[in-house]
């Protein structure tokens, strides 16, 4: 950190009797000839020939203020001089019409300006380590990250900030509308396993012993049905020691919702019923109702991936039939005879496609897990070399199969069903992109963007985890199993399908939720599929299996990422913009620089020895 200069640059004055008679973002031509007291930052001056005009900025617009010789004196003119930007200033004086050739139509004030009579230098700033006018946004994100104050003056963020503001306030008025009750639970807690690595708090009082920051009020919302808040709903910060990606923070805010009596039908309605809510309020689109559905297993099959964007088509198409009638694709009848599949795209007017570039297709997939590409231009000058790999009237068959035309090229691979449908889907989102970016959707604005939300439903209970050998919830060890599936569950864990989902909005994961295990006998046989004893269970959350024990409603509910949605909604790109105060890739906070050092004497008190 730099040593504060706190430099006073002129004599500044205070407040005195003077109030703000509008703000920045106020006055329009009705306003004219009437007198107004403005107080906000320098955001530019320009200086026209003696005549120096001022761009005066708060949080609800930009003002243009005037300091002209013959109306505002020469002296106030020298002193306005001095201003620099964002310095703090008040200005008094009379509302003009701005001349014709003056008007701004970007701006909300831009019919008019102030006539300055008289001015109060508030404060005054350092040089500034960037602009915040600059529109370009040149600085580096560390610069801004530590100056955030200043980051956050930028009219663009600050917008991002009422826009997030906005959508709090609609979801917690649509969730009361809906008889959800706001609990907080707390943020002190025994550890909530969702799969992340706890951030941890030393007691104090019981040295040796630590709480847990929630990664999720999971555990909380849950006994809250039990004891019988029927519909719960939280602006819930989560807390999660993970390695963070470009769209994570350890610090995140959930929309967390847990309804009682209630099937998984009922959770799409109300939380179907929220986005329909947020979107019109805050971006007045409207949505259609009910988002579509799908099966983790039709998601993987038919777009390669459990949260695939739907504005683009580029569908996949289990060749697998044909390909093992192929006499050359023994590869293909290999992957079958070992549970795999043989899975196709057609890329359409593709033929064009350098072979460069499909080679570059395959060294995608391979790199995402396939075994190779192989690609077919669908020309009558190919046919007779794709002969050799469908012969006769297989040819045909599959590139009918492939939906496949004339001037389209096919790209087909085979091997174990998900990793291969993943390594096609990954190919199919790049693609796919590029479509988009001619669509013009790729940073369009939000009410240019095409909303495709959809529920992506009945995953797999567990994962197996390779490294550890053993069971892993794909969700969370509180989710219900579908009761056909129940018998799996000792018997063959990989197979047990859960009443589990996720909500997908243009490719990108908003939430996760399940129906819940409301009996603890079904919660027993789950632990005791991913290795968990009774003594550790109770251990780690005996409370709550006690709570079982004293009559559960069956329950079922929700998380959802509220920093995604406003970032989706306020068309940003950056996790890190919807956040205040956010943290580095490196979980640093610039401004503040913590994580700092802990001064002996607390260690001491928390009986902590650095080692
Ligand atoms: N607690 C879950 C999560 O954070 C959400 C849920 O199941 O309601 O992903």
């Amino acid at each position: 950190m730099t040593e504060p200069t706190m430099t006073t640059h002129v004599p500044l004055e205070g407040l005195d009797d003077w109030r703000r008679s509008h703000t920045c973002g106020e006055l329009r031509a009705a306003h004219v000839a009437a007198r107004a007291t403005l107080m906000g930052w320098v955001h530019r001056s320009r200086d026209h020939g003696g005549v120096l005009f001022i761009d005066l900025r708060d949080r609800y617009g930009i003002t243009q203020v005037v300091f002209r010789p013959e109306t505002s004196g020469v002296e106030l003119l020298t002193r306005a001089e001095q201003l620099g930007n964002e310095w703090v200033i008040a200005v008094r004086g009379e509302v003009a019409r701005r001349p014709a050739d003056a008007l701004n139509p970007e701006l909300a004030t831009g019919d008019v300006e102030l006539e300055v009579k008289e001015l109060k230098i508030l404060s005054s700033s350092d040089p500034l380590p960037f602009q915040v006018n600059d529109e370009l946004n040149l600085a580096n994100e560390d610069l801004r990250l530590r100056y955030r104050y200043l980051d956050l003056r930028r009219p663009e963020l600050a917008a991002v900030f009422a826009l997030r503001h906005k959508a709090a306030m609609s979801a917690r008025a649509y969730l009361s509308s809906q008889n959800f009750l706001e609990i907080e639970t707390p943020l002190l807690v025994k550890p909530t396993p969702e799969g992340a690595r706890d951030y941890i708090v030393p007691s104090r009082i019981h040295h040796g012993k630590f709480y847990a920051l929630p990664q999720s009020p999971q555990l909380y919302k849950q006994t809250l049905m039990i004891a019988g808040c029927d519909r719960y709903f939280q602006l819930a910060r989560c807390l999660r020691d993970e390695d963070l990606r470009a769209d994570r923070q350890p610090e995140h805010t959930q929309i967390d919702i847990e309804m009682s009596f209630v099937t998984e039908t009922e959770v799409f309605a109300a939380v179907e019923g929220l986005y329909v809510a947020l979107w019109r309020e805050c971006l007045g689109v409207t949505l259609n109702t009910p988002f579509p559905r799908m099966t983790f297993r039709e998601a993987m099959s038919r777009y390669g991936s459990d949260k695939p964007d739907v504005r683009f088509g580029l569908e996949l198409v289990d060749v697998t039939e044909i390909c093992a009638q192929s006499p050359r694709n023994v590869v293909a009848n290999g992957a079958r005879a070992a549970g795999g599949i043989a899975v196709a795209m057609t890329i359409p007017d593709g033929a064009g496609i350098s072979g460069t570039q499909l080679r570059k297709f395959e060294d995608v997939v391979k790199a995402a897990g396939a075994g190779g590409l192989t690609f077919f231009k669908v020309l009558a000058a190919d046919r007779e070399k794709q002969q050799v790999i469908f012969p006769g009237v297989l040819l045909e068959e599959f590139l009918g199969r492939c939906g496949a035309k004339d001037g389209d090229a096919v790209v087909f691979t085979n091997g174990p069903w998900e990793r291969t449908c993943k390594a096609l889907g990954v190919l199919r989102s790049q693609l796919g992109q590029a479509e988009l970016e001619s669509r013009g959707l790729i940073g369009a604005s939000p009410d240019r963007q095409e909303w495709r939300f959809l529920w992506v439903r009945q995953f797999p209970l567990f994962e197996w985890n390779e490294d550890a050998k053993r069971w892993e919830p794909k969700h969370h060890m509180f989710t219900m199993p579908n009761p056909e599936h129940l018998d799996y569950l000792e018997t063959d864990p990989g197979k047990v399908v859960a009443q589990l989902y996720d909500l997908v909005l243009n490719g990108t994961e908003l939430g996760s939720g399940s129906v819940r295990i409301h009996r603890p006998d079904i919660q027993e046989r789950v632990m005791k599929v991913i290795g968990l004893t009774r003594e550790q269970a109770y251990e780690k959350f005996g409370f709550l299996l006690d709570a079982y024990r004293y009559a559960s409603p069956p329950h079922a509910g929700i998380g959802l990422g509220f920093d995604r949605i406003v970032m989706l909604m306020a068309g940003r790109d950056n996790i890190r913009d919807t956040i205040a105060f956010p943290k580095t890739a490196s979980a640093t906070n610039l401004m503040d620089d913590s994580p700092s050092v802990a001064e002996p004497e607390q260690l001491k008190e928390l009986g902590i020895r650095l080692v």
